[in-house]
């Protein structure tokens, strides 16, 4: 097994495919196996009629390899003789031949692939161009096999595939499993046979979950995409603290109810029902960093959700409150800040609290409460007014000497946290300030929905497998 990232799925799926452990086990007679079952799946999508579901793997098929002897507009369409045009790919290497170091694992080798046949080799750009002299990349025989067993092992679409990394070998090895699962579906009954539900990011949160116990691993997610004029890549990666983050948040029952109601705000649905996008994976992919970036989509993603009140019920704004804590607690070790966020949050609430129209100034504070600049403007402007009153002004240095109203982080992480802590005093004191009666439309679907003592992480696929 190589740190190609392709070439690592497929070893993975070859392995899966075998029911074997680990790649390192293959044997010469599984890999016979496997490649008969790649040829057998090729000639039967290549040679499809284009409205039928066996089709759906030759698009799968075409993402990858679209120049290949068995994408290609002119390929042979019947199947007696496409077969062995395509069963000449994976034969071992002949006796004689100069031996090469293979192009992804170093074996010696003597077959050469032109790049039609590798996955995503076949591209405009440059990226790809082989060393002078050479009549075609080096692949030796396994990782021939692997890398036309990709498509198995990787989240497919009809035009993209995404595969997992990880410093963790079973974390890689789950996700293949359940891909190869999946693509026996797209197999059998085509795009159409899938349960919506759940991608690429909520499968590989589980399998971190499962997978964590004993240190922290991490999941990079590599999205290709090959239409055959600008292919892409895009990485997203998780940090090394989601895999505890997940394990705490799993063991307290507000931050497990929160991550459901979380799930259920990012569900979307079209008008028959259907999903457009599915809430463990949307949810999932809150996790996850692109590009080597901090993000920390999570409590951005909550403030959002939150700072619409009218869709949100106290009950998911405590939950959100203990689940974006939670976060900024492991994975940016904010512990000693929420104390003071919690004062500061007293301070609004006094302000907030006026008997005439506590809504229209809770207005006022949602609407500046993800700006630094702004935030500090209305503080100044509340505490002016409290001290004018006769209150008590209160030090908030502590605080403020942390970066609350700085642009960036860890400021904007503050700021939305200090948002649920108003919240949650706006509650405590049971002040009002929701506009429609408890509108609780979605979490109250949510409720319904699910049992909050199933595991949140879950995903719908799950219940067909
Ligand atoms: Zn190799």
């Amino acid at each position: 097994m190589s740190e190609h990232p392709l070439q690592r799925c497929g070893a993975w799926a070859v392995a899966v495919l075998c029911d074997r452990e680990r790649p390192e086990q293959v044997s010469g007679s599984d890999l016979d196996a496997v490649a008969e079952r790649v040829v057998s799946d090729v000639v039967v999508a290549a040679t499809a009629r284009p409205d039928t579901a066996a089709y759906d793997w030759w698009k799968v098929l075409f993402a990858l390899y679209p120049n290949s002897r068995a994408t290609h507009a002119k390929r042979e369409r019947d199947p007696a003789r496409l077969r062995p045009e395509i069963g000449a790919m994976f034969a071992p290497d002949p006796a004689e031949g100069a031996l090469l170091p293979c192009t992804f694992c170093g074996e010696p080798c003597s077959v050469l692939w032109s790049k039609s046949m590798l996955p995503m080799f076949d591209s405009v750009r440059a990226v790809n161009t082989l060393p002078p002299g050479l009549a075609g990349w080096p692949v030796c025989r396994s990782c021939r096999v692997a890398l036309w067993a990709l498509p198995y092992g990787a989240w497919v679409t009809a035009g993209s595939a995404t595969v997992v990394t990880s410093d963790s070998q079973m974390v890689e090895r789950r996700v293949v499993a359940r891909n190869v699962r999946r693509a026996g579906r797209i197999l059998q009954s085509g795009f159409e046979g899938l349960p919506a539900g759940a991608g690429p990011e909520a499968v590989t949160l589980q399998a971190l979950r499962a997978h964590s116990t004993e240190r922290a691993v991490t999941a990079t997610l590599w999205t290709f995409k090959n239409d055959n004029q600008e292919p892409w890549l895009r990485i997203t990666a998780t940090r090394s603290g989601v895999a505890r983050f997940l394990a705490l948040m799993l063991s307290d029952s507000d931050c497990r109810q929160g991550w459901w109601k979380l799930r259920k705000h990012l569900e979307w649905r079209d008008k028959s029902g259907r999903v457009i996008q599915d809430g463990a994976t949307a949810a999932a992919r809150t996790l996850f960093d692109p590009d080597g970036r901090q993000v920390d989509r999570l409590p951005a993603e909550l403030l959002r959700l939150a700072k619409d009140t009218d869709r949100v019920t106290e009950s998911t704004l405590f939950e959100w409150r203990a689940l974006c804590r939670l976060y900024l607690e492991v994975m940016h070790e904010m512990k000693t800040d929420i104390g003071e966020l919690k004062k500061l949050a007293g301070l609004l609430v006094d302000w907030i609290d006026d008997k005439q129209n506590p809504r229209s100034k809770f207005n006022e504070y949602r609407q500046v409460a993800g700006s630094g600049y702004e935030l500090h403007k209305l503080l100044m402007r509340a505490m002016s007014r409290l001290y004018l009153d006769g209150r008590k002004p209160l030090d908030i240095t502590g605080i403020t000497n942390r970066g609350l109203f700085e642009p960036g982080s860890p400021g904007w992480l503050l700021r939305a946290q200090l948002f649920f802590e108003v919240m949650a005093e706006l509650a405590k004191r049971d002040i009002s300030i929701a506009g429609k009666a408890d509108d609780t439309d979605v979490d109250e679907q949510a409720e319904m929905r699910f049992d909050l003592s199933a595991d949140p992480l879950s995903t719908d696929e799950e219940e067909y497998a």
